[in-house]
C-alpha cells in the first residue's frame, strides 16, 4: 500500500424499464446502465464537517484520483483523507495487507495527535471487499484507545450513489452514541450541516423551546449526541436510510417531515417538532416569522426569472424529490422528469403529498433512455451528475451539477436565497452569453 488517489467508475447494470405504482402516483422504475460516483465523495464534505476526524480510503489508484481531485482544494493545508492504496505486495496474502494497514495507521497517527476519530473506508475493487475492514477497526481502536476511535465503513460504488457514503458514515457512529437520560427529551437532527446553518437552527429551535437538540454528525469527535427512547429525530437529508434504522433500534423515533428546504419545507420541518412539543401556533409564528419574511424577500429575487422554467433531474444525489418541490412551489417551476437513484417512500412520503400531482417520477436509471426523454423535451435546465453536463451542454442545454447542492449551504430559511441562485445562475450566464 501506498497513499495516492483518482476518478469514478461508471456502473453497469441490467437493461429494463417498468411502470410501478407507488401509492397513489405513477414511477417509471428503470435498471439499466447508471452514470453516478460513488460513496467516497462524501469524504468531501463530511471531513469538512467533523473536525478532527481523518477518513483513511483503502482502496486503488482510482479511488484515490477521485478523493484527491474532488477534494483538490486541500492541497494546501494539512489533508483529513488520505488512500491507502492496495498494491501488488499486499495481494500475496491477507495478513500482510492487515500488517500493513496497521503499519500505516500508526505512522498516521504518530504525524496527526490531532485526530480523535479515524474512519478506515472501504471502496469497490475485490482485494478491498476481501479484507474484513470491520475487524480491523476493532484490532486499530483497542490499539489506539483512548485516544483515538477507529471505526469503518464501505463507500464503494457498487448499487450506490454518492450521497449514501453519508448514510454509511453517520450508521457507522450510531453504535457510539452514548445512552440518553431516561426521562430527558431530545431532539437529533440527522445529516451533515454547514455549521452557519446548524447555528440558525439552534437558535430557532432555543426560541422555540424545542430541545436539547444534538447534531449527527457533530462538530467534534467527543462531542456525539446521545440517543434513547426518549430521543425524536428529524432527518435533514433524504438519503439516510440505514441511519436512520440503526436510530430506531436503539429506541429513538422518527418525526416525519418533509425536508428543510425552502420557506415552505423549512417551516413544515420546525413546525412537526414543535408539534412534539407542544408549541403552540402563536409562539411559532411569533419565532419563526422574521425569518419566513427574509427568505420571501430573497426568493423574489429569483421568481421572475425562474417563473415558468421548465426542469429535468436525472437521478444523483436523492435531494430531487424534496428539491423539486421547492421549485415547483416556491418558484413556479415546472418539473417535466424527477428522476431519483433510490425512492424511500417513507421518509418522503410528506414530499410526494406536495408534488405536482401530474409531475414524473422515475427511479433508478437507464441513462441511454433517459438521455433520449430529456433530448425530446428540451429542458430549460437539466440537473445531472457531472459526467452528463459536458454532452448535454454540447447539445445546447443549460445544466447545473447536482453535487454542487451537497458542497453548497441550502438548508434552513437564510439559505432559500442561495439555493433558488444556484438554479437561477446558469440560465443568467446563457441570457449574458447569447447577447
Ligand atoms: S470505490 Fe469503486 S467506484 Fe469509487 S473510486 Fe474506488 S474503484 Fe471507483
Amino acid at each position: 500500500m501506498n497513499g495516492n488517489a483518482a476518478v469514478p467508475a461508471p456502473v453497469p447494470a441490467v437493461d429494463s424499464c417498468a411502470e410501478v405504482n407507488a401509492g397513489e402516483r405513477e414511477v417509471l422504475r428503470q435498471r439499466g446502465q447508471r452514470e453516478v460516483f460513488c460513496g467516497l465523495t462524501g469524504i468531501i464534505w463530511l471531513h469538512r464537517k467533523i473536525q478532527d476526524a481523518f477518513f483513511l480510503v483503502i482502496g486503488s489508484r482510482t479511488c484515490a484520483h477521485l478523493i484527491q481531485s474532488a477534494a483538490g482544494v486541500m492541497i494546501f493545508a494539512e489533508p483529513r483523507f488520505a488512500t491507502a492504496i492496495i498494491g501488488e505486495r499486499d495481494l500475496a496474502g491477507l495478513a500482510d495487507a492487515n500488517d500493513e494497514l496497521d503499519r500505516v495507521t500508526d505512522r498516521l497517527l504518530a504525524r496527526r495527535p490531532d485526530i480523535r476519530l479515524l474512519f478506515l473506508v472501504g471502496s469497490c475493487p475485490s482485494e478491498v471487499i476481501k479484507l474484513d475492514l470491520d475487524k480491523a477497526a476493532q484490532r486499530l481502536s483497542k490499539r489506539h484507545a483512548p485516544s483515538v476511535r477507529v471505526l469503518n465503513y464501505s463507500g464503494s460504488g457498487i448499487e450506490t450513489t454518492f450521497t449514501q457514503g453519508e448514510d454509511a458514515c453517520l450508521a457507522s457512529l450510531v453504535p457510539c452514541l452514548p445512552a440518553a437520560n431516561a426521562n430527558e427529551s431530545s431532539l437529533m437532527v440527522v445529516g451533515a450541516l454547514a455549521d452557519v446553518v446548524e447555528d440558525q437552527l439552534l437558535r430557532l429551535f432555543g426560541d422555540l423551546g424545542v430541545g436539547p437538540v444534538g447534531f449527527l454528525p457533530q462538530r467534534a469527535a467527543n462531542k456525539l449526541p446521545p440517543v434513547g427512547p426518549k430521543t425524536r429525530f428529524l432527518l435533514a437529508q433524504p438519503f439516510l436510510g440505514d441511519t436512520a434504522r440503526a436510530l430506531e433500534a436503539r429506541g429513538a423515533r422518527h418525526i416525519q417531515a418533509p425536508f428543510p428546504f425552502g420557506v415552505e419545507g423549512t417551516t413544515a420541518w420546525l413546525r412537526a417538532a414543535a408539534d412534539v412539543w407542544g408549541v403552540d401556533e402563536d409562539r411559532f409564528n411569533r419565532v419563526t416569522a422574521p425569518a419566513r419574511q427574509r427568505a420571501g424577500r430573497a426568493l423574489a429575487r429569483y421568481q421572475d426569472m425562474l417563473a415558468g422554467r421548465r426542469f429535468f433531474f436525472f437521478p444523483d444525489s436523492q435531494l430531487e424529490i424534496p428539491i423539486a418541490r421547492f421549485l415547483a412551489r416556491e418558484l413556479a417551476m415546472t418539473p417535466l422528469e424527477i428522476g431519483t437513484p433510490y425512492l424511500h417512500r417513507q421518509h418522503l412520503a410528506a414530499e410526494l403529498a406536495l408534488l405536482p400531482e401530474d409531475a414524473q417520477l422515475s427511479e433508478g436509471q437507464d441513462v441511454e433512455r433517459q438521455l433520449d426523454r430529456c433530448a425530446a423535451l428540451r429542458p430549460d435546465i437539466t440537473v445531472c451528475g457531472l459526467g452528463l453536463a459536458n454532452p448535454l451542454e454540447a447539445q445546447g442545454l443549460t445544466t447545473k451539477w447536482s453535487i454542487e447542492l451537497l458542497f453548497t449551504p441550502i438548508h434552513g430559511y437564510e439559505q432559500a436565497g442561495d439555493l433558488a441562485e444556484l438554479f437561477a445562475r446558469p440560465l443568467q450566464r446563457n441570457t449574458a452569453l447569447a447577447v
